[in-house]
């Protein structure tokens, strides 16, 4: 095990009726928020009337900025950084998923930086201040709700960036599970590979004797593939929905690769290329390209994937090589995502091999991808050739 500190400074509101909280933590009336929300949907499931009542009550003078993207644009974040100067915002209140949640992190220390605020998402410059940030999540999926990370599109650029600060943890959270029964099927099916894959991504470590960080991750993976398909057959059930969300959660607030090396997350990095250039959901590509990551590194390493398979998946290891038992936990994987209905091949998303140079290219917003494998450019372009099939 590695030394670490744990740390995570966002207070977490779990459960119905935590909305209520909002007035605790808006501290003293009279605030000037700014209200961060997507397309729309918060109108439609009773969010938006939950949280403006809220809001009414603390006499907060409310700015809305409606629109994120999903897959947030860097043209958004500017928007609501010159709303937050002109309208010399107190608190930024972001209401959605990790979209909205990414852009008002991004916008929360854009406020209070001279330059482009892309400096910082392309890390070349570091954030000093940071506008105070809660949120209210609607969708579960990338723990961006409790965690310091953001994901920022440059849509000119084709270029999807992941920057952190310990400046971007939200202050609070609010997770109601009731506010995400009206999330689609798709969306629903979505987030659940998304928080599945950072478990993943975490879970292919190199770091020695991690009993209590592997059986951690082990208990959310088993947890989201006991509880995803009671949830699909019953969208509304909001039981189910708990489950998922505080997996969500879980999966990726620091919690789980406490110890470790960090994990790999060089899918994660692939990703990012197909949604900047093809404007793809998140899940959706991940569903794509980490089963096809993991036959590509279980060929020269199988020992993580066969773990896996047999902890995760009771894959029977008896009379069996490595390979074999690593390559039956890899389909057992793809067989649970089929079963979900997320998507399978670049295909699906009517994506062939006509960009993938590009596709590489885009894959190398770092300078070194990989952990668990350092990818060079022909392992990337192998594991995207495999996921056209
Ligand atoms: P999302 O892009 O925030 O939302 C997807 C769709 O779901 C939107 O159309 C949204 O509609 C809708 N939606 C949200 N809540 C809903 C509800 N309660 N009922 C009905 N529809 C609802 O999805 P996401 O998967 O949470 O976020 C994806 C983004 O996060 C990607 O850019 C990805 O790269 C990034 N990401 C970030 C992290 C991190 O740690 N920060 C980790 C992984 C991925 P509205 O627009 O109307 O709200
Ligand atoms: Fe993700």
């Amino acid at each position: 095990m590695q030394s670490f500190i744990q740390w995570n400074p966002t207070k977490l509101w779990f459960g119905e009726g935590q909305i209520k909280q909002l007035q605790q933590e808006l501290g003293t009336t009279g605030k000037r928020v700014l209200l961060v929300y997507g397309g729309g949907s918060i109108y439609k499931n009773g969010v938006y009337d939950a949280v403006l009542k809220q809001l009414q009550h603390m006499e907060a003078t409310v700015i809305e900025m409606s629109g994120v993207e999903p897959n947030p644009r860097l043209t958004t974040v500017k928007k609501g950084i010159a709303l937050c100067r002109q309208e010399q915002i107190d608190l930024i209140l972001a209401v959605g998923g990790g979209s909205v949640i990414d852009c008002a992190k991004a916008i929360s220390v854009g406020a209070y930086y001279e330059g482009d605020v892309w400096d910082i998402i392309t890390k070349k410059a570091e954030p000093e201040k940071a506008l105070p940030l809660g949120t209210v999540l609607t969708l579960a999926a990338t723990g961006s709700e409790m965690n310091n990370i953001s994901v920022i599109t440059n849509w000119e650029r084709n270029e999807k960036r992941g920057w952190g600060s310990p400046l971007a943890y939200p202050a609070f959270s609010i997770l109601d599970p009731a506010y995400t029964v009206s999330v689609p099927l798709d969306q629903t099916v979505y987030g659940i590979v998304d928080m599945m894959s950072h478990v993943l991504e975490q879970y292919f470590h190199r770091t020695d004797n991690t009993p209590m960080m592997d059986r951690f991750m082990e208990a959310v993976l088993l947890t989201v593939i006991e509880t995803a398909p009671k949830l699909l057959a019953d969208l509304t059930n909001v039981e189910h929905r708990a489950t998922i969300m505080y997996a969500g959660t879980t999966a990726f607030n620091g919690l789980l690769s406490s110890g470790t090396d960090g994990g790999d997350w060089a899918s994660h990095q692939i990703e990012h290329g197909l949604s900047a250039v093809y404007d793809i959901p998140h899940g959706g590509g991940l569903a794509i390209v980490f089963p096809n990551w993991m036959a590509h590194c279980a060929e020269e390493d199988p020992s993580r994937m066969k773990k896996l398979a047999m902890t995760v998946f009771g894959i029977d290891a008896a009379g069996k090589t490595d390979h074999e038992v690593a390559e039956e936990g890899i389909q057992a994987l793809r067989q649970f995502w089929d079963s979900l209905g997320a998507p399978s091949r670049l295909g699906y998303y009517g994506i062939d091999d006509q960009r993938i140079e590009e596709l590489v290219h885009k894959s190398f917003m770092k300078p070194s991808i990989g952990q668990y494998k350092v990818m060079t450019r022909d392992t990337v372009r192998d594991i995207l050739l495999r996921s056209l099939a």
